[in-house]
């Protein structure tokens, strides 16, 4: 069976080859994205024969709810898995009006990050575009029927510019009217910083938001932090995310993981400062959330002060990003394929 969220364009031609006029396929959407329609059969203006002929074809689900996560924060997790039994992330995101959803890109990580907990068991495979379009419905039906979904970042687990084929289209869908209707403006990809794919979506695709994740302000560091920089380097990173900015006009976005003795001293920021300057960039710095078993910790809140200090003082854009839903391991870097078990008890 076909994962029918996988259709894009493909579903008007499939309807023309099956005899159905092209509208069928507008009203089909409306049921999934805007009624939150569950099975075909919900679906009660189209006939019952074209019911059946995509019940027969398709399936419109092909992951199950592993488990369901709420923090007292409003902070929702989903673990989803997949057909094949990868298992992935997702997350629900509450703050005033906003109805924030993270996705993961991977089954797994394969960047590598030292710190980070998507990557420990390395990664496995890419994920289609219905499972990125399958997280997005499943994380919009935990809200009342009169709210909406308004932001997306692909900042879960894994590379999303290691499977950009795959996500596209699924941005795409959410971006369209007929789809989700989320304006490009309000979806972000976040990426290590990978310069060829970067430079791909310049070219191709620059109506979203970028941010890169660069956590160290020079080569040194970041390569022991971000292991794949060995090969990349900062230098031809800033200069793909400039032509990025150049394509889009939109404002770039540096996140800055903020790990306690590692990269929080004020000459980091010092130099962090001098690398971003004249840059019209916001600087996203996220005191670390702790990993179980992993040897890394938050800075002090003096630390961080400190740190924050010499930013502002250079002049630089800066937002110190909320924890939000770590008590349920839903927190940036805490999303993990497998659930920590050794690992936990060590901690
Ligand atoms: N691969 C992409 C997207 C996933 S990571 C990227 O690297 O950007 C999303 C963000 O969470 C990155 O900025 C990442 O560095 C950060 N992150 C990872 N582990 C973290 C942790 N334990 N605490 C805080 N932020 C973390």
């Amino acid at each position: 069976m076909r994962h029918f969220l996988d259709l894009d364009d493909e579903l008007s031609v499939w309807m023309g080859e099956h005899g159905h006029p092209a509208f069928r396929s507008k009203q089909l959407r409306q049921w999934l994205f805007e009624k939150r329609a569950v099975t075909f059969d919900d679906m009660t203006n189209l006939s019952k024969p074209l019911r059946t002929e995509l019940a027969d074809e398709f399936q419109i689900w092909t992951a199950q709810i592993a488990k369901h996560l709420e923090a007292s924060d409003g902070t929702e997790k989903l673990l989803l898995e997949l057909a094949d039994g990868g298992k992935i992330e997702c997350v629900l995101l509450r703050e005033e009006s906003r109805r924030s959803i993270c996705i993961s890109s991977q089954v797994g990580c394969a960047m590598g990050c030292v710190f980070c907990a998507s990557g420990l068991d390395g990664v496995d495979r890419n994920l289609t575009t219905g499972e990125f379009v399958e997280q997005m419905l499943r994380l919009a039906r935990l809200l009342p029927a009169e709210e909406r979904l308004s932001h997306i970042v692909v900042m879960g687990m894994g590379e999303p510019l290691a499977n950009l084929d795959r996500l596209l289209p699924a941005l795409d869908i959410a971006s369209s009217p007929t789809g989700l209707g989320i304006s490009p403006r309000r979806i972000t990809i976040s990426t290590v910083g990978l310069p060829p794919a970067m430079r791909r979506l310049t070219k191709e695709c620059s109506r979203y938001n970028l941010a890169v994740s660069l956590h160290a302000p020079n080569d040194e560091l970041r390569n022991q932090l971000v292991p794949v920089n060995r090969n990349t380097g900062l230098k031809d990173i800033l200069a793909e995310a400039d032509n990025y900015f150049e394509a889009s006009g939109r404002r770039l976005t540096f996140e800055y993981v903020l790990l306690g003795d590692l990269n929080d001293q004020p000459e980091h920021a010092q130099q962090l400062a001098a690398l971003l300057r004249g840059r019209p960039a916001l600087l996203n710095v996220i005191p670390y959330n702790p990993v179980a078993g992993l040897p890394y910790k938050t800075p002090s809140v003096a630390a961080q002060r400190r740190f924050r200090e010499v930013l502002e003082k250079a002049g630089l854009n800066i937002q110190f990003r909320q924890r939000k839903g770590d008590e349920i391991n839903a927190a940036c870097g805490q999303l993990r394929r497998s659930t920590p078990s050794v690992l936990s008890l060590e901690a």
